[in-house]
């Protein structure tokens, strides 16, 4: 199969960049890089864009990622069993399995075509840990190898499509300074999920883009209430990475130590809310050291830096929120093997929702990483097959889709003071959004201020938010914030009970009749319905 594009206007870099494939992944994450190979395993062409560099952006690029990794067998049905039992009845169980068999099958594969996993004592492959920037950038030369056509700095702004479905996707060269459009027979969302505007490792660029062009075209999104994971880092700095603090003991400001339980994060949580928090990695006997600075080099640069040893003294620490990164929320699949719902849209990672694996809590620390390979493979090939059938493509008049922060007219407020706009709405999301004391603990009357204040700013967005260029980047991206912000807001409100990470000290028991998920769906009017036995109903909450 050739992989040549058909393209248009080359040779003038201020152009807009035209091209025409058969599948159109957005993301280079591990779950669009999957996609991507598989698509083109399958012998599709393929081309992935990024809004970074493919092979450095995303969540797991800058550090190591433990994978969710367990071989057929009787071990991998009671590690699933004993898994969701902690899923607060939101897991599937089938699927989970789906997932261990594809990650593992597919760990195996990247074993065998070269990527250097180290063995373990008995000589066998040790596939449960992967460097992210070394697994990245082995992802990024395996899909090139296979004809992927990439294409970094160029992210997507929106859909296109008409009543047949998704057509491929528009969005802006960032180095070139020209707008590009990509028709293509089906489109992939790999796009990451949203860590709300925190300053956190590789989620600079995690704003809820997906989810904000998938509802764009109707689809809907689920788990959104569940997107209030928090991570413990230095309060210097945007590490997040948690495992260190396994040998932490955490003190407050008058050095008494904080009795952690069986839930560090709610103790370090509770304990902020009272002042400052100071933790020491003291346990962490001198073998763990060695360990933990040889496999987590990069989680001890912020301490070697200000030239702090923390395995004796003691430094702040703070909660970042990681948002739909290491929450659950995303786009809500309507099969399991990555459609939304939409002809030719399809969504693999932390782009969509994460319930069948891991119910109502994080699936951080292995099963995402595990996540976005599976999801990644199925999307892919799913994606893929959609494509087949010659003349899918020929003669559609596809339309943009995007509905807020493109195409200025005359009297929008873009036209002067479009980048303040999008300044002060993505200040907006992080106020309401990061705080501990609305967002990891909620009750009703914050909830209400919180969607109240931005259901403000979304009728500012839709006044006055429309810009042309580079700045139609960061327009799109407030719109993505805002937007995710008040679909996770509107489900919280709706979820009368705590269950997982969604902590209501209004109501802090569980009420087992809430043991449904919650879609959510619209965007000047957020709608929340449950969803029973893997099918919404139609008892629509109106949220905003
Ligand atoms: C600090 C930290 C540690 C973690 N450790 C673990 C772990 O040990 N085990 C585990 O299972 N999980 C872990 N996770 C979670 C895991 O990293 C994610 O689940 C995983 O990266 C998801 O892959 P993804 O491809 O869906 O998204 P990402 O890896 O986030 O990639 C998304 C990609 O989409 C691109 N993008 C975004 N918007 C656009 C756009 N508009 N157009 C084009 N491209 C766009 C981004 O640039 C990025 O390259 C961790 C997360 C964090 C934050």
């Amino acid at each position: 199969m050739s992989t040549r594009l058909s393209r248009s206007k080359t040779a003038d870099r201020t152009a807009p960049l035209e091209l025409d494939t058969e599948v159109l992944v957005l993301g280079g994450g591990p779950a669009g890089a999957w996609a991507a190979v598989s698509a083109a395993e399958l012998g599709r062409r393929v081309v992935l864009v990024d809004k970074g560099y493919f092979g450095t952006s995303g969540a797991t690029a800058p550090s190591n990622t433990g994978t969710w990794c367990l071989p057929p067998g009787e071990a991998r049905r009671t590690a699933v069993e004993r898994r969701a039992a902690r899923t607060f009845g939101l897991s599937d169980q089938r699927q989970t399995l789906r997932v261990l068999d594809t990650a593992h099958e597919t760990l195996r594969q990247l074993g065998a075509a070269g990527y250097p996993f180290p063995h373990d004592e008995r000589g066998e492959l040790y596939i449960a840990n992967l460097r992210g920037p070394d697994y990245m950038r082995f992802m990024r030369r395996r899909a090139l190898t296979l004809g992927v056509t990439v294409l970094d700095h160029h992210p997507a702004l929106e859909l296109i499509g008409d009543s047949d479905g998704i057509g491929g996707a528009a969005g802006w060269d960032r180095q070139n300074g020209r707008a590009w459009q990509i028709r293509a027979g089906a489109v992939v969302i790999g796009t990451g999920g949203c860590a709300f505007g925190e300053r956190m490792l590789g989620a600079t660029g995690l704003t809820g883009d997906g989810y904000l062009m998938a509802a764009e075209a109707g689809a809907s999104l689920s788990g959104m209430e569940f997107s209030n994971q928090y991570g413990v880092a230095p309060a210097h700095s945007s590490l997040n990475k948690g495992l260190i603090y396994r040998w932490a003991s955490f003190f407050d400001a008058d050095g008494h130590g904080i009795d952690t339980g069986a839930d560090r994060h709610l103790a370090v949580a509770q304990a902020l809310l009272n002042g400052p928090v100071f933790a020491s990695l003291d346990k962490a006997e001198p073998q763990i050291q060695d360990w933990l600075r040889r496999g987590q080099p990069n989680c001890f640069l912020p301490f070697d830096r200000i030239g702090l040893d923390p395995f004796t003294q003691r430094f702040e620490v703070t909660l970042r929120s990681e948002g739909t990164v290491r929450g659950v929320g995303g786009i809500r699949l309507a099969d399991e093997n990555g459609w939304t719902g939409v002809p030719g849209l399809f969504a693999a990672g932390d782009a969509a929702s994460r319930e069948d694996l891991t119910g109502a809590i994080s699936g951080g620390g292995g099963p995402n990483a595990s996540w976005a390979i599976a999801s990644g493979r199925w999307a892919g090939r799913a994606a893929a097959r959609f494509t087949e059938g010659a003349g899918r493509r020929q003669g559609r008049r596809l339309r943009p889709l995007g509905t807020i922060g493109l195409r200025p007219t005359a009297n929008a407020i873009e036209a002067t003071d479009g980048a303040a706009l999008s300044a002060d709405l993505a200040r907006g999301v992080r106020e309401e959004m990061l705080p501990i004391d609305r967002a990891f603990f909620r009750a009703a009357p914050t909830l209400e201020r919180s969607l109240h204040r931005l259901d403000g700013l979304w009728r500012d967005a839709r006044a006055g938010l429309a810009a042309e260029g580079h700045a139609a980047l960061r327009a799109r991206e407030a719109g993505a914030l805002l937007a995710t912000a008040r679909w996770a807001l509107s489900a919280a409100l709706v979820r009368t009970e705590s269950r997982g990470m969604h902590r209501r000290t209004d109501h802090p028991a569980l009420d087992p009749a809430l043991t449904l998920r919650l879609g959510v769906s619209g965007l000047d009017q957020v709608m929340v319905a449950p969803e029973i036995a893997g099918e919404a109903d139609d008892r629509r909450v109106a949220a905003s």
